[in-house]
C-alpha cells in the first residue's frame, strides 16, 4: 500500500472554478458526501456514471491509504417532480401508478441500484443513509434555522429566506448565479403564494390530504425538502465542516447551492472544503435523462436487447468506456464508442496474461519502469485523470508486448514493480475484472461461436430444421442469438 502522503493530489474545485492542491481536515482520513438516487424507478446509465465517478475517487484514496468515510444517501421522500417545491412526490406518484405502498417502490428500486452497483464492481459505501430515516435531525435542521430568522413558516410549510440569507451571506456562491438576477427571473407559480419571495425554496412541506408520505412535525404534519435531507445527512455522519461532496453537475443548482445555505446559515462557515460535480453522459447529443426517454438502462446494455446495440456488453467494457474519459467531460454513449472500449479492454486483459509469461531477464534500455509507476500516480494526482492513467497503461501494455516479441527486456525488480503497478491501477483503482470473471468469459464465447458457425452452415445447407433447432435450443439456456448486419452475435441474461 502506497502512502498517502507521497502523493501531492490536486481537485478541481467547483466552488473556486480552479484545480487546488487537497489538504483533508484530519490527515490521513477523508469525509465524502455525494447525493445518491432518488429511487423512484430504475437507474439509467447516466446515473451509474455519476455515481462511478466517485466510485473511483473513493478507490483511488483507498488505494492511497487514507482512511475514507463515503456517505452515499438514498433519496426516498421529498424530492418533487421538476425538482420543485410544488408537484407530487416522486415516489408517491409511482406508488399511486403502480398501486404500491411508497416504501415498496423504495425498496424496489433500491434493490435494483445495489444489484446494478455490484455488477459494475462498486465499492458500497461507508454509510448509506435513508432520507425518511432522518427525519428528526431534518426537523432539528429547520427549528435552528427559524430561530436564526433564516426561515418562516406559512400554513404549515417552512421556507428558506434567500433575501435574508444573502443580506448576510452568499447566495449563488457556488453555482455563480447573481441573486439579482434570480429575483428578476424567478416567476411565482401557481401554489406558491405561500412564500416571501419565489426563490425561497421549501424546507418543510405541508401535506396535502391526498400526500401519502407524511410525519408529524412542529408545523403540523407534512413532509422534508429535498435539499434539507443531505444536508441533515452529511452534517450527521461528517460534521459540520468535511472535505469533499460530489454530485452530478445537473445538481449544483439549485441543490447543491441550497445545501450550502442550509448549513453556513447555521453554522456561519462553509461547509464543505472540495465541491467535485461530475459531467454528464449523453445519448445521441442530449443528456441521458428519466424524463424525456433518451436513456439507456444497464440491463439494455448487458444483454444487448436494444436497437441501440449490436451486441451486449460486459460490465468491465462499460466501465473501461467510463474511464476513458475524464470525470468532467461530457461523454457521449455510442455502440461504435463501447465497440472500441472492448478491443482496448481486451487489449488491456491480454496484457495482465501475457505478463505471467514473459521471459524475466536484464532491465530495458528504454523503458523505465519507476518513472512509468509514478507517471500513474501522477495522472491520478492531477483531477482524477482516468484517461491519462489509461493512456500509461497502455504504454506498458506496448512495453509487455515487446517483451513478449524479444523485442525488449525486464529484470525481476522492475517486472514486480510493473506488476503490482498494473493490478493496482487496473483492477483496485479502475474497478475492473478480468474478463474471466464474467459468464461471458471468453471460453463461452468461443463456444457460442463453434455454434453460430454450424448454425450458418446449416442456413447454407437450407437446413432450417437444424439451424432453428440451435436457435432454440441455445435460447433455452439463456443464450440469445442476434442476426445483424455484421453477422450473429448473441447474448447472455
Ligand atoms: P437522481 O436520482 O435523479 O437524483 O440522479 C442521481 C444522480 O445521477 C445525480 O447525481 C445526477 O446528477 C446524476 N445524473 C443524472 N443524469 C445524468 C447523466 N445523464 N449523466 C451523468 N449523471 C447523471
Ligand atoms: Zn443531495
Amino acid at each position: 500500500m502506497t502512502q498517502f502522503s507521497n502523493q501531492d493530489i490536486s481537485i478541481y474545485n467547483s466552488l473556486s472554478g480552479k484545480k487546488e492542491p487537497f489538504k483533508p481536515i484530519v490527515e490521513g482520513a477523508i469525509g465524502m458526501y455525494v447525493c445518491g438516487p432518488t429511487v423512484y424507478s430504475n437507474v439509467h446509465l447516466g446515473n451509474v456514471r455519476t455515481f462511478m465517478s466517485f466510485d473511483m475517487i473513493f478507490r483511488y484514496f483507498k488505494h492511497l491509504g487514507y482512511k475514507v468515510r463515503y456517505v452515499r444517501n438514498i433519496t426516498d421522500a421529498g424530492h418533487l417532480e421538476n425538482d420543485a417545491d410544488e408537484g407530487e412526490d416522486r415516489i408517491a406518484k409511482k406508488a399511486r401508478i403502480e398501486q404500491l405502498e411508497p416504501m415498496e417502490v423504495v425498496q424496489m428500486y433500491t434493490v435494483d441500484f445495489h444489484n446494478i452497483l455490484n455488477t459494475f464492481n462498486f465499492l458500497p459505501p461507508s454509510i448509506e443513509p435513508t432520507a425518511t430515516g432522518h427525519i428528526i435531525e431534518q426537523i432539528e435542521h429547520i427549528k435552528q434555522l427559524i430561530e436564526k430568522g433564516f426561515a418562516y413558516e406559512v400554513n404549515g410549510s417552512v421556507y428558506f429566506d434567500v433575501l435574508e440569507y444573502n443580506t448576510t451571506h452568499d447566495y449563488g456562491v457556488l453555482s455563480g448565479r447573481n441573486i439579482e438576477d434570480l429575483v428578476h427571473n424567478t416567476r411565482a407559480l401557481d401554489g406558491q403564494s405561500d412564500k416571501k419571495n419565489p426563490q425561497d425554496f421549501a424546507l418543510w412541506k405541508k401535506a396535502e390530504p391526498q400526500h401519502i408520505m407524511r410525519w408529524p412535525s412542529p408545523w403540523g404534519v407534512g413532509f422534508p425538502g429535498w435539499h434539507l435531507e443531505c444536508t441533515a445527512m452529511s452534517t450527521k455522519y461528517l460534521g459540520e465542516k468535511f472535505d469533499i461532496h460530489g454530485g452530478g453537475m445537473d445538481l449544483k443548482f439549485p441543490h447543491h447551492e441550497c445545501e450550502i445555505a442550509q448549513a453556513k446559515a447555521c453554522h456561519n462557515h462553509n461547509p464543505v472544503n472540495y465541491w467535485m460535480h461530475a459531467n454528464m453522459l449523453t445519448l445521441n447529443g442530449q443528456k441521458m435523462a428519466k424524463s424525456t426517454g433518451n436513456n439507456i438502462l444497464p440491463a439494455e446494455i448487458l444483454s444487448g436487447k436494444t436497437d441501440k446495440l449490436s451486441k451486449g456488453f460486459l460490465p468491465s467494457v462499460v466501465r473501461f468506456f467510463m474511464m476513458q474519459a475524464h470525470y468532467r467531460s461530457v461523454l457521449d454513449f455510442s455502440n461504435e464508442a463501447l465497440l472500441a472500449s472492448e478491443k482496448g479492454y481486451k487489449k488491456l486483459m491480454d496484457a495482465v496474461k501475457t505478463l505471467q509469461s514473459i521471459n524475466i531477464t536484464k532491465p530495458s534500455n528504454e523503458f523505465d519502469v519507476s518513472s512509468w509507476k509514478q507517471r500513474c500516480y501522477d495522472a491520478m494526482n492531477d483531477d482524477f485523470n482516468t484517461p491519462i492513467l489509461v493512456a500509461e497503461l497502455f504504454s506498458a501494455v506496448k512495453y509487455i508486448n515487446q517483451i513478449k516479441d524479444g523485442k525488449n527486456s525486464i529484470d525481476k525488480a522492475n517486472f514486480d514493480i510493473l506488476e503490482r503497478t498494473m493490478d493496482d491501477f487496473i483492477f483496485d483503482v479502475l474497478g475492473l475484472k478480468a474478463a474471466t470473471d464474467s459468464p461471458s468469459s471468453d471460453k463461452l464465447s468461443d463456444a457460442v461461436q463453434i455454434l453460430i458457425n454450424l448454425r450458418n452452415e446449416a442456413r447454407a445447407q437450407k437446413n432450417f430444421t437444424l439451424s432453428d433447432q440451435i436457435r432454440n435450443e441455445l435460447l433455452a439456456v439463456g443464450i440469445q442469438l442476434k442476426d445483424g448486419k455484421e453477422g450473429t452475435s448473441f447474448s447472455t441474461d
